[in-house]
């Protein structure tokens, strides 16, 4: 009986693992880092999963649309995949893939043969396949050094964003004198660039300010408002990271701040509805972690620092941090409705905090990742 049962369970496991996925195990030469790569089976072929390949090889990916084709940049050189058929071309060469790429949910799925292009042609010396896992090895490994900060200061120029009702405090002013105060004190006290999407006064379309952060190369971005709602007497700091909007409130705050758009021109407005977007959205899931890390520090540094009331950390879908391919958050200072807080918002002393409590929170971000190295 007791037999039996062992067989039984052998009989599962052996039959069991056959059902599971099938996955590579990816590790780094002289490095702790783990990850592992799973294998789609489609039509029973193996593919795998562009952006997956991209987390592990520490890639980035571009699309374009004229060319029809999907870039997959790591190591320093470029994989070009044709949408919808079997090559990727590779210097000045073009490769069979044997199967053609896939396009499901917005995801593209390259055949598993790439990873042997990659370890006996593309990469001979970065990739390794050996029996179901992949050694990556990374002359430097640098992923986690955080050099560079985007500060994005809200509105600007022809969108003035909130306006106060007491005094007419403009969003757009104190947004910007807030924003360059967290500059100097970054500047001052870590090793770090900081660069601002706007100096003065004037008017930044949404996909201008993480185009200009991605091709600055931040490695954070942070966005930077005051709030406003209808009731006057909502009060508070509240940080929001990327995802569909979660709550009522949120939801709201969402609509107010992707207003900006009816300011942009067509072109512009055109780029948020392609695919690139879509593509933007799922880039930006890889640093929900991070996201949401760091707007946990700056909402604990607000309260905390400018005893406002805590409305907590909330996920929403804002335009300005959809294009962000890095750790990026929504910072509402306070509300510019609220009468009081108007009056706070337009002491220097309280910008000022504000500022502090913002550079606080990404010098602990910056200290846990530096850590990590
Ligand atoms: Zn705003």
């Amino acid at each position: 009986m007791i037999i039996k049962r062992y067989l039984i369970i052998i009989l599962m496991l052996f039959f069991g693992s056959q059902l599971w996925a099938k996955e590579y195990t990816v590790s780094y030469l002289n490095s702790t880092r783990k990850d592992h790569l799973s294998v789609m089976e489609i039509e029973g072929r193996n593919f795998l999963n562009l952006y997956d390949l991209e987390r592990i090889f520490d890639g980035s990916i571009k699309t374009d649309q004229k060319s029809q084709t999907i870039g997959l940049i790591t190591f320093e050189k470029k994989c070009d995949f044709s949408f919808f058929n079997n090559w990727v071309r590779f210097g000045k060469h073009s490769y069979n893939l044997h199967d053609d790429i896939q396009v499901i949910n917005g995801f593209f799925y390259v055949p598993d043969y790439f990873l042997n292009l990659c370890a006996d042609k593309f990469f001979p010396d970065e990739v390794t396949l050996d029996d179901g896992s992949i050694i990556i090895n990374f002359s430097s490994m640098q992923k986690y050094l955080i050099k560079t900060i985007v500060l994005d200061p809200g509105h600007g120029g022809k969108d003035p964003g909130a306006v106060g009702r007491i005094i007419g405090l403009k969003e757009k002013d104190i947004v910007l004198n807030i924003a360059k105060k967290v500059k100097a004190h970054l500047e001052k006290n870590l090793d770090v660039k900081v660069l601002l999407t706007r100096h003065d006064d004037r008017f930044v379309s949404l996909g201008d300010r993480t185009d200009f952060a991605n091709k600055n190369q931040a490695d954070i971005f942070v966005s930077i408002h005051c709030n406003a709602a209808y009731n006057t007497k909502a009060n508070g700091s509240e940080v929001y990271y990327l995802s569909t909007a979660q709550t009522h409130e949120a939801r709201a705050v969402e609509a107010m701040e992707n207003e900006v758009i009816k300011f942009e021109d067509k072109e512009s407005i055109s780029r948020y509805t392609d695919l690139d977007f879509i593509l933007y959205d799922m880039r930006q899931t890889e640093y929900l972690n991070e996201s949401s890390e760091l707007s946990e520090m700056c909402q604990k540094q607000l309260v905390n620092t400018l005893s406002t009331k805590n409305n907590g950390v909330r996920q929403a879908n804002f335009y300005v941090l959809r294009g962000a391919f890095m750790p990026a958050v929504l910072v509402e200072v306070a509300y510019l409705s609220n009468k009081y807080e108007e009056k706070k918002l337009l002491s220097k002393d309280f910008q000022e905090r504000a500022a502090k409590a913002i550079y606080t929170s990404i010098k602990q971000f910056i200290n846990k990742y530096d850590k990590m190295n």
